[in-house]
């Protein structure tokens, strides 16, 4: 559901992408760990055109986005995004916010969007929630706002770029649940995270990688048990 060929990208002079290669089946979950700065929110920001790249080949479900700008709004309503700050509206309800993308680029009706809404936030937990502001809930109510949101979209895919790092420790889990509970149902997932445990029970697939480039990529079993190269034992090392 995703290509991506000879992909890179440059800020300036520097190069923050370099030969990316990436195929993603429908279903499939992937996790991508790797130092900060390393080039992972670059890459999945890629993946809705939330960035450019200058050379290579990227398609989405038979989008090509390097094609011209014509088709962002396309790739946007098929691809979800959650961040690691929530990015919620604050001067609207969290039922407002779920259905205002909905209503403009959907095309539903308020009632309709409403309904659609109301299924999501109870699907994580918190539809006692939708008439507050953002402000009036926790960080991992606001975080599973934000993924009730993106799914208001019916996505085909949903990136998560460290959706749990601005989380306080008891928040983590209610929010790694509602993505466990994503990946249960087939969704086409790809998470930035350094949430080890998810990736080792989750992952179909972990993406390490290091100065722009995809250095070593494996099932999670694979990954953790025996990584390959250098860097990856480095950073395993870190961060277990
Ligand atoms: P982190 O783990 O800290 O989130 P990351 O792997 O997500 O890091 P990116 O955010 O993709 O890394 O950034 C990769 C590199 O590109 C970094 O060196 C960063 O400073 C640089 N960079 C990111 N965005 C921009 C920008 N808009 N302009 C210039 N340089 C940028
Ligand atoms: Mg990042």
């Amino acid at each position: 559901i995703i290509r991506m060929e000879a992909v890179n990208k440059w800020y300036g002079t520097f190069q923050v992408l370099t030969g990316i290669d990436l195929s993603v089946r429908t279903g499939e979950r992937i996790v991508i760990c790797g130092p900060s700065g390393s080039g992972k929110s670059t890459l999945i920001r890629c993946i809705n055109r939330l960035e450019t790249v200058q050379k290579g080949k990227i398609v989405v479900d038979g989008i090509e986005l390097t094609a011209g700008g014509k088709n962002v709004d396309a790739v946007r309503a098929e691809v979800g995004m959650v961040f690691q700050q929530f990015n919620l509206f604050p001067h609207l309800t969290i039922l407002q916010n779920c259905t205002l993308a909905p209503m403009r680029s959907r095309g539903m009706s308020k009632e309709q969007a409403e309904e659609v809404a109301m299924k999501y936030l109870t699907r994580v937990r918190i539809p006692e929630q939708a008439h507050k502001y953002p402000s009036q809930l926790s960080g991992g109510q606001q975080q599973r706002v934000a993924i009730a949101r993106a799914l208001c979209m019916s996505p085909k895919i949903m990136l998560f770029d460290e959706p749990t790092s601005a989380l306080d420790p008891e928040m983590v889990k209610e929010v790694l649940d509602t993505m466990i509970g994503l990946a249960e149902d087939g969704m086409t997932m790809l998470c930035v995270t350094h949430e080890m445990g998810f990736a080792r029970s989750v992952a179909d697939r972990v993406i390490f990688m290091a100065d722009g480039k995809i250095v070593e990529q494996a099932p999670p079993g694979e990954f953790f048990g025996s990584p390959k190269h250098e860097k990856t034992k480095q950073f395993l090392g870190q961060i277990l």
